[in-house]
């Protein structure tokens, strides 16, 4: 379509006139936004339409991922990369005057995810249409994403986020495709020619309208589809209160739960749940419906994945169509069903499994319930076959127990693939949190370590170290990321070298001028940008860090003979707004953020800063510009992470514990070029297990250690009377659950080795360029075709 950018320019402004209804001379950066969306969207129109129109004919496999969260970030300047036009764009938009830097800026983050397990479903997409596979994605349009932190006099406070109010370019509404979603009500049984079938009574519908946003593929003709359901009044009730009717049926789609480790347990999340399952699900039998007819090959033409157990009534909402709308027996539609679901677990934090009471469940969703319970009863069944007489066994594998429906064993009963998202995870759950279910199914399970999309963040990200890159190995990298391992080549080359020490300046101090605007904080470019960004968690251990720099802090005003390389600690973080003891960890992050950068004795020896509102657009700006990537969770709570794989690609050194697919890290890059430290996994379970750990011991016979903890509480801070009490206490009273004071020394050993080796700046610099020349298996295409080949069954189109 933009062969020149004359054509570029001639259709933008033909375009601005008839979308904005002005003169360019009128226009405004938004009107160039907004055209420019547009103008993108009606340019893969074409390939859209085809792309379904090949996999409609082809009638070959297709995989629906089903995930109540999509943290896309923003969406412009990805497209036009992978559009190949990025360049045409740039150069006609600033002929016309127009930095597309600006527009980019103007669009809002979509961020309808609270961390990891969202990102991931956003690098999948990308990884699926760039691999011209049939893979499309179904979530929740949430009118507000997950909220916008500020931090007001060291507090995070929350602010409802707003993505759509200039609305969305990107998405098409498709209100002829709106489906009803049931709830409450009542179910009747009655036989029907000697069956016996259900009817749903009186329920309380809510319509489904789906709004398609266009996934385009890098350097190809495929574009999938992200189908966003939003929750919108059916048939507005004669003599009720409309508008309290309007409210209800609109808050199913109104907000994002922003917390990612705890089962809020709460009415409206599962609410939310049924909403998405039943509406894709509708969708993708009327989809399938058109292609084939008879659903009782639909585990041959369809594969249902459901990322985390949020989604998983994809189960008895399948069963429910295939018993009641098809007519199918129970023996064929659980058949079919087992063979079309597949799920992913992301954690074995025991209170993050999420478990629905059935004094909720049964009411809100009186069908889906039977078929819960039908389910148990069989399943139960089974069991007794098997393991007669032990009822403690039977009990603890069941799907409904002491009152609650038990989500992760749903999933795993009804689904024909479980995996873990790493090794050491994948280990975790078959021979501890699942090893039971890893006994009845063992065929199930299997691991598909994490991967990120490393044309977001590298080529787009981290562009001066894209080109230096595909100026020396070529381009190849972008489309097959393994071959960034040419890499290796280039560690003697002195000229190279040079380059990827300056971009990463260049990237440091890029940032270092939004920490200056941003929170006024000048910072020097030639420290060490030491960073933690992700959810703050009391497993993530962001206290770990605080408390090392505190006894660094103490160290330097103490020690005249102690020298360290300048640091700039960063941190970016939210907090769930309910959890109380991650607010305090955050006041206290800047609470010595004040202390330490107000303090003219240590003036440009260390500085701390916290990034407020982290989020994806923010993330790019921060992983280019980092030294070092601090993965330093409690050993066996991280499931994967996928920070740590981004930091690695911008060429940052990993100081972590050996948890999650840092472990993956290590096998991959040697010993040489990680900073380990740390409990291992086993060695924390089995303090779990067995006790052992007395944390007060490591406050007594660690002086670095107890100044620290005291000053939470001893007035060290000014001002901030018994504000870290409970932090103090989590470490001492309650024994410190996670081994904070038990890794400390490990902790900054490691530390003080990290800085000794920073001095050599040749040194870091080759063990940077190993970590790029490996991060290429963390590419979630390679994850994505791991599961196309050895799980959906489903090839490229
Ligand atoms: C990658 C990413 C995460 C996940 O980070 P972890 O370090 O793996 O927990 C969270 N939030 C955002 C915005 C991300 O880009």
């Amino acid at each position: 379509m933009f062969s020149s950018t004359t054509e570029f320019k001639n259709t933008f402004l033909k375009r601005l006139n008839m979308v904005c209804g002005k003169s360019f001379s009128e226009s405004s950066e938004r009107d160039h936004y907004q055209t420019l969306g547009i103008m993108i969207r009606e340019f893969v129109s074409h390939d859209w339409i085809k792309t379904n129109e090949r996999y409609l004919a082809a009638k070959e496999k297709q995989v629906y991922y089903l995930s109540i969260e999509y943290l896309l970030g923003k969406l412009l300047r990805q497209n036009l990369i992978n559009l190949g036009i990025e360049e045409t764009v740039q150069v006609g938009l600033s002929e016309l005057g127009i930095d597309l830097s600006n527009l980019e800026e103007l669009e809002s983050d979509a961020g309808l995810g609270n961390g990891g397990l969202g990102r991931l479903a956003a690098c999948f997409l990308d990884s699926l249409a760039s691999l011209n596979l049939p893979g499309h994605g179904h979530g929740i349009r949430y009118k507000h994403g997950l909220f916008e932190q500020k931090i007001v006099d060291g507090y995070q406070v929350e602010l409802p986020e707003q993505w759509l109010r200039s609305g969305n370019v990107w998405e098409v509404r498709k209100a002829d495709l709106a489906v009803k979603i049931p709830f409450w009500g009542k179910v009747e049984g009655r036989t029907e020619n000697g069956r016996l079938v259900f009817q749903h009574l009186n329920a309380e519908t809510v319509t489904a309208v789906p709004h398609d946003m266009p996934v385009i593929g890098y350097n190809s003709e495929t574009v999938n589809t992200l189908r966003l359901w939003n929750a919108e009044p059916s048939q507005f009730p004669i003599h009720e209160d409309i508008l309290k009717y309007k409210r209800e049926t609109e808050s199913v789609s109104e907000f994002l739960y922003p917390d990612d480790t705890h089962d809020e347990g709460k009415i409206l999340r599962l609410k939310q749940q049924y909403f998405l399952v039943s509406a894709s699900i509708q969708s993708i039998i009327k989809t399938y419906r058109k292609q084939h007819g008879n659903l009782k090959e639909l585990h041959q033409h369809v594969c249902i994945h459901i990322n985390d157990t949020h989604p998983v009534l994809a189960i008895p909402e399948l069963m429910r169509v295939l018993i009641d709308e098809e007519g199918f027996d129970w023996d064929l539609a659980w058949n079919i069903t087992r063979q079309t679901i597949s799920y992913t677990n992301h954690t074995t934090l025991s209170e993050a499994l999420e478990k629905w009471p059935i004094r909720i469940f049964q009411p809100l969703l009186p069908r889906i319930y039977m078929i819960v319970e039908e389910i148990n009863e069989r399943f139960c069944g089974e069991l007794w076959d098997k393991y007669t007489g032990d009822w403690d066994r039977i009990a603890r594998l069941a799907v409904i127990a002491d009152g609650f429906v038990k989500m992760a064993h749903l999933a795993i009963v009804g689904s024909f693939s479980v995996n873990g998202v790493a090794k050491l995870h994948t280990e975790i759950l078959k021979t501890r949190e699942m090893n039971q279910f890893y006994q009845l199914f063992p065929e199930k399970f299997n691991n598909k370590t994490n991967g990120i999309a490393h044309r977001r963040w590298l080529l787009k990200g981290n562009p001066d170290l894209s080109n230096l890159i595909t100026d020396s190995i070529g381009s190849s990298w972008t489309q097959s990321p393994a071959d960034l391992i040419q890499l290796l080549n280039y560690q003697h080359d002195s000229s190279f070298m040079e380059q990827l020490l300056k971009i990463k300046r260049d990237n440091k101090e890029r940032l270092a001028e939004v920490i200056q605007s941003k929170n006024g904080i000048v910072v020097d470019s030639s420290a060490i940008f030491d960073v933690q960004v992700k959810r703050l968690h009391a497993y993530k251990r962001q206290l770990l860090k605080v408390l090392h720099i505190m006894y660094l802090y103490n160290r330097i005003k103490e020690d005249s003979s102690f020298s360290m390389v300048p640091r700039v600690f960063i941190f970016g973080a939210k907090a769930s707004p309910g959890y109380y003891y991650a607010k305090k960890i955050i006041k206290l992050i800047n609470t010595v953020a004040d202390k330490v950068n107000n303090d003219p004795f240590i003036g440009d020896k260390m500085k701390v800063v916290f990034l407020e509102n982290y989020r994806v657009s923010l993330a790019e700006k921060v992983f280019p510009a980092a030294d070092l990537s601090e993965q330093i969770s409690t050993a066996s709570k991280e499931a994967s992470g996928t920070g740590n794989m981004k930091f690695m690609i911008n060429g940052a050194l990993t100081v972590g514990t050996m948890d999650g697919a840092n472990i993956e890290i290590h096998e991959l890059v040697g010993d040489e070029n990680i900073f380990t430290f740390g409990l291992s996994a086993d060695e924390v379970l089995h303090y779990y297990q067995h006790g052992g750990y007395q944390s007060i011991e490591y406050y007594h016979h660690d002086s670095r250690i107890r100044q620290a903890v005291d000053q939470l509480v001893n007035g060290f801070f000014p001002g901030v009377y018994n504000e870290f009490e409970p932090i103090f206490d989590s470490l001492l009273e309650e024994n410190d659950q996670y081994f904070v004071l038990k890794d400390f020394a490990s902790y900054a050993d490691t530390q003080k080795t990290i800085g000794e080796t920073f001095r050599d700046q040749q040194v870091w610099q080759k063990k940077c360029l190993v970590n790029i020349a490996h991060a290429g298996y963390f590419s979630s295409d390679r994850t994505i075709k791991e599961y196309a080949d050895n799980i959906w069954g489903i090839k490229p189109q």
